[in-house]
């Protein structure tokens, strides 16, 4: 079920988000949520989604790259959940995206990050995973674990004029982007 993205000026985005309880993992509403995550996502036509972006102050994003298009070069990674995740730095390398979000609708914004991290989660089964991600891939995931904390990439723009409405970036600055 597609459920109503909660935008920029809702306090559940600014919450801290709770630790999700193993024994939540096996219940048939985990199952619905997890759902209603990636529909919502799929229908709004965002590359990853935070619990708290649908009103859920839980632990929990989902990441679906699939042939993302990045100076044209495709980006791809499978439907991931992140349970509980865990960030380190393993660089203090920055690289810079357009980065966009559901819960910004309209916008876009250049945010520097960490190019090299590694994330530690639960997937749905509640079995520990580990990441090294790097790129693009580790723009988004900091982007995402990000609302975990309460943070939207606007909080990061170092630069005030560097942050756009879409149409205004496609003219005149379409450069790497992400949702
Ligand atoms: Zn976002």
């Amino acid at each position: 079920m597609i459920r109503p993205i909660c935008r920029m000026g809702n306090p559940i985005l600014r919450k801290k988000t709770q630790e999700v309880l193993k024994n939540f993992l096996k219940t048939k509403e985990f199952g619905q949520l997890l759902e209603d995550m990636h529909d919502s996502m799929e229908h709004y036509g965002g590359i990853g989604i935070a619990a708290p972006q649908i009103g859920i102050d839980w632990q929990l994003a989902l990441i679906e790259l699939m042939n993302f298009n990045r100076y044209g070069e495709e980006v791809s990674f499978p439907l991931t959940v992140f349970i509980n995740p865990r960030i380190e730095y393993l660089t203090t390398d920055l690289q810079g995206f357009w980065e966009g979000c559901l819960s910004v609708p309209g916008l876009r914004g250049f945010v520097e990050r960490p190019n090299k991290i590694k994330v530690t989660y639960w997937n749905q089964n509640g079995e520990e995973q580990e990441i090294i991600a790097q790129g693009f891939l580790a723009t988004v995931l900091q982007h995402e674990l990000d609302h975990l904390g309460g943070i939207l990439y606007v909080d990061r723009i170092k630069d005030p004029k560097l942050l756009s409405y879409q149409e205004e970036f496609e003219e005149f600055i379409q450069e790497r982007t992400i949702e």
